[in-house]
């Protein structure tokens, strides 16, 4: 069986007032990701994991931040349209592991939320998804909670 990983990495700044919505959950935090879109880095980090495993555009290129079509948009709609872009190219979703850098909202407490919602978006079982917050260690600009980065990969099996 033909199996492709994919890589994806985006990074956010975290502004005051903004909703915090990371990997489709809102989260209870007085900063969130600044964005054309609703900024879901885990999201567009995912999006940009699957489009390389598949050999699809990028985020950037599918939905760039230049078109109003995409302004406040909700990064779960555009996920939905990749993974149906993923599926038409011949694709099944193995499994999606990310990693959540930042000093902003904690992810711990909601680890267990966003591998539903991913899951759910993904149209796979949670158990296939997975998602760790890694702090900074006092590092830089992302580590004064100014931003947070993501990494997401995947798994991508030629469909039968
Ligand atoms: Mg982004």
């Amino acid at each position: 069986m033909n199996e492709r990983v994919g890589l994806g990495f985006d990074v956010h700044r975290l502004e005051e007032g903004r909703p915090c919505i990371l990997g489709g959950v809102t989260i209870d935090h007085p900063t969130g990701p600044a964005g054309h879109s609703d900024g879901d880095a885990v999201l567009h980090a995912i999006i940009d994991a699957l489009t390389g495993a598949a050999g699809l555009d990028d985020v950037g290129t599918m939905f760039p931040d230049t078109d109003e079509t995409w302004k406040g948009a909700d990064s779960a709609r555009l996920l939905e349209a990749v993974v149906e872009r993923v599926g038409d190219a011949g694709f099944q979703i193995g499994n999606v592991d990310v990693v959540i850098a930042t000093e902003g909202p904690r992810i711990a407490p909601m680890r267990a939320s966003m591998r539903e919602r991913i899951g759910a978006l993904l149209r796979v079982d949670a158990g296939a998804i997975n998602v760790k917050g890694k702090t900074l260690e006092g590092l830089g600009a992302l580590a004064e909670g100014l931003g947070g980065a993501v990494q997401a990969i995947c798994l991508l099996r030629e469909s039968g």
